[in-house]
């Protein structure tokens, strides 16, 4: 996975490729599924919802440029996958999700694959974690309409946001830096999500 779907693409960043082999990815995707655990693609983990293609989930890392001291918000827990590289990466994770039973689910993945230190909330990630806020960086695994203004605002000076924005079937993942001047954007690939739903996203 890592030489031919990672480095055999565009991905650099040596402690991101090191985070993407050491994850167990096998462990965040349901049983029936395993042996397609490192595929190039989606998978479904239930409730329509899917764990992102590891390519995606390494630019999205990599995007963020993480150094290892921060705080990061990660929303659209899933199956965790994507909150347990950023665990690699950084120094205190934060990941919501809105439908019960994966949050759950979850929660028994970090504790199976040794990422207890992962904190699961429950809610419309949409509105960010104001109670948790500042963060160094946050990840979106799902689609939003538009930048999702709450969060760019939970965001620290300089601190970057990974969110695919556009409609409900394509978007890009626009990666931006909060500055005096207002969101920057970095960086922007074709992608494609399932849609963020809450306040600041699709409504159903
Ligand atoms: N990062 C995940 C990808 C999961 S797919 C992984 O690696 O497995 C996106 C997830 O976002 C879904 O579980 C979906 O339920 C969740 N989601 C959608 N809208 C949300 C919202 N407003 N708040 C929190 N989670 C949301």
């Amino acid at each position: 996975m890592v030489e031919e779907q990672l480095r055999g693409r565009d991905i650099v960043d040596e402690r991101v490729l090191a985070a993407m082999e050491r994850v167990p990815r096998e462990l965040f995707v349901p049983e029936g599924e395993r042996h397609r655990a490192y595929a190039d693609a989606a998978l479904p983990i239930g409730h329509g919802q899917t764990i992102s293609q590891p390519y995606m989930v390494a630019r999205i890392a990599e995007a963020l440029g993480l150094s290892g001291g921060e705080k990061v918000l990660d929303v659209g827990t899933g199956s965790g996958y994507q909150a347990a590289v950023l665990a690699e990466l950084a120094d205190e994770v934060h990941t919501i999700e809105r439908i019960p039973e994966l949050a759950e689910q979850a929660r028994k993945n970090f504790a199976a694959a040794g990422y207890d230190r992962v904190q699961v909330h429950l809610g419309d990630g949409s509105l960010g974690l104001p109670e948790e806020a500042p963060f160094g960086a946050i990840a979106v695994a799902a689609a939003a309409p538009g930048l999702p203004e709450l969060l760019y605002e939970q965001l620290e000076p300089r601190g970057r946001l990974a969110v695919p924005v556009g409609g409900r079937w394509g978007q890009r993942l626009e990666v931006i830096v909060r500055s005096p001047e207002g969101p920057a954007v970095v960086h922007s690939v074709p992608c494609r999500f399932v849609p963020l739903v809450g306040e600041q996203g699709f409504r159903k």
